[in-house]
């Protein structure tokens, strides 16, 4: 069985382009893969020689009056149960947000091997902006830009290592 990657944020930062990017998809799909969970979206992931299923998540709902651990609980901690690593993306322009603390410290009470992903980072491979992120407590913030496709490919194997 494949390896399968989930990607978890908050809306906006840029999941739904970077699934498409892994999936050379332009629209997220809903496939049928035994064993898993229907109501997400699961794509056939391709990087080099690297091959795994990516699951997009819809993100937490940011006027929800359930709360985002709520909402996490009902549309992405599946997808997290499901995944053998977990790519959780930010906004590397718009910065760190107290939805990605939330999410972060949900992520933190599970034992999933997580890899933080900066987005939308064309251009700032170095740029100070990356910092802040460390406080998320994830590990080393990987510059990508998904909609360029820089940085994809050592953030998937990154993502895989090991697995
Ligand atoms: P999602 O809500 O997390 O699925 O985010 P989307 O994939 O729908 O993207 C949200 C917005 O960010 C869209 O306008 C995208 O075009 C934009 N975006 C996504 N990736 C990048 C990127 O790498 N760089 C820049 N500058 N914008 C991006
Ligand atoms: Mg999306």
């Amino acid at each position: 069985m494949k390896p399968v990657i989930a990607l978890v944020g908050r809306p906006n930062v840029g999941k739904s382009t970077l699934f498409n990017r892994l999936t050379r998809s332009r629209d997220a799909i809903v496939a049928d893969y035994a064993g898993l969970t229907r109501d997400r979206h699961y794509g056939d992931g391709k990087v080099g020689e690297h091959e795994f299923i990516v699951i997009d998540t819809g993100g937490f709902e940011p006027d929800s009056s359930t709360g985002i651990v709520r909402e996490m609980a009902k549309q992405t901690k599946q997808a997290v149960a499901e995944a053998d690593a977990v790519v959780f993306v930010v906004d590397v322009r718009a910065g760190l947000s107290a939805q990605d603390h939330d999410i972060a410290q949900y992520l933190r009470s599970t034992d999933k091997r997580v890899i933080l992903a900066a987005n939308k980072a064309e251009g700032m491979r170095d740029a100070p902006q990356l910092a802040e992120f460390y406080e998320l407590g994830m590990g080393e913030p990987h510059a990508i830009s998904a909609a360029h496709g820089q940085g994809v490919r050592s953030l998937v194997e990154a993502a895989l290592e090991g697995l």
